[in-house]
């Protein structure tokens, strides 16, 4: 069945839930795809302790979900399935859904968000959450004089690495090759900081201890010799990068060489007209939960806007 629409919002993080908030409230009728991670990536955080209006803090799924009542109480149609292709070569664009149904839409508002990248290790994904983080900024508060490591030797890795010493006790970077990354100034700052130390030529190959629920230790691979040692832990921290999953989208939208949408400077209007970009697939450099909603609604405004233009 192919349904018109004037407003389709794909993902459903911060961005894509407030974007339908606006939307909803401006008669856009929105659809909204919740995507295969419904609720983005504050599901697999514990307590969000940053985001305005909840003093006492609130766990991340619980977030998500009154995110999603909000839009569901203003009559967004939320549908959990996938887009699988679009189309924005001609007017109105097409959405093919996982689910098998193909949806019309004038104005699209994409807010597919990123994915943090992991080691791949199962007891990473099994201790996510409990002592495994990708976000320092959310989980650092967490790890109050405790000893914490940080996988990467980019700007990312070192940015976290002095955010995480306002709260540990200790913080360890382990870099896999003999020079970082990360800008030269950054690398200063982490450097010629007591509490950081930064382990060279080395990987994280595996995280103990599932049976205790928590993280007690790390196995360390040395890049060259393969030796390995194990060393305690309380926290283990990833900044190998993130990926926007805008995988979608390539060829058609305008991106940088790491796949971030670009759009308009201070806008989220895309290279396609009626095509708008929120939250972390067109963000690497904030990357938090209440810009993401600031650039949903942002986007919301401007289809809005844009609709009326047309109609003239
Ligand atoms: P980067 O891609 O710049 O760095 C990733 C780091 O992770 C590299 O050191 C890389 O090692 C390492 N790495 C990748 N995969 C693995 C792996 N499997 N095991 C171990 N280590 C791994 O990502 P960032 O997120 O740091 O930065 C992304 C962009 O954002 C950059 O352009 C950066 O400059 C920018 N940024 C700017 C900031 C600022 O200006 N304040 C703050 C944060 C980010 P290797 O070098 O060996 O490949």
């Amino acid at each position: 069945m192919t349904t018109t629409r004037k407003t389709l919002i794909l993902g459903s993080g911060p961005a894509g839930y407030t974007a339908a908030i606006y939307a909803a409230r401006a008669n856009l009728e929105p659809v909204l795809l919740a995507g295969n991670q419904p609720g983005g990536q504050l599901t697999i955080t514990t307590d969000v302790e940053n985001y305005p209006g909840f003093p006492n803090g609130i766990m991340g799924p619980e977030m998500m979900q009154m995110f999603r009542d909000q839009a569901a109480r203003f009559d967004t149609v939320i549908k959990d399935t996938m887009a699988t292709k679009v189309d924005l070569s001609q007017r109105p664009f097409t959405v093919e859904t996982e689910a098998g149904e193909t949806i019309r839409a004038e104005t699209l508002i994409i807010s597919t968000g990123a994915s943090a990248m992991y080691l791949g290790l199962d007891n990473e994904t099994k201790l996510q959450g409990r002592g495994v983080s990708a976000c320092a900024t959310c989980d650092g508060f967490f790890f109050k004089n405790k000893h914490v490591y940080v996988v990467g030797g980019g700007d990312t890795a070192c940015e976290e690495a002095t955010y995480l010493t306002k709260h540990a006790s200790k913080v360890t970077m382990v870099v896999r090759r003999r020079e970082m990354r990360a800008s030269k100034i950054m690398q200063q700052r982490v450097l010629s900081n007591d509490k950081i130390d930064v382990l060279w030529e080395q990987n994280v190959t595996d995280v103990f201890d599932v049976e205790q629920g928590r993280v007690t230790g790390l196995e360390l691979t040395h890049s060259k010799t393969g030796e390995k040692q194990q060393v305690a832990a309380d926290g283990l921290f990833l900044a190998i990068g993130h990926k926007p999953n805008t995988d979608l989208f390539k060829g058609v939208l305008d991106m940088d060489e790491t796949g971030y949408i670009k759009t308009v400077p201070g806008r989220t209007q895309t290279n396609v007209p009626g095509v708008f970009a929120a939250g972390d697939c067109q963000d690497h450099y904030y990357r938090q939960a209440v810009t993401a909603a600031g650039t949903g609604c942002m986007a919301a405004i401007e289809a809005e806007r844009w609709l009326a233009e047309q109609a003239g």
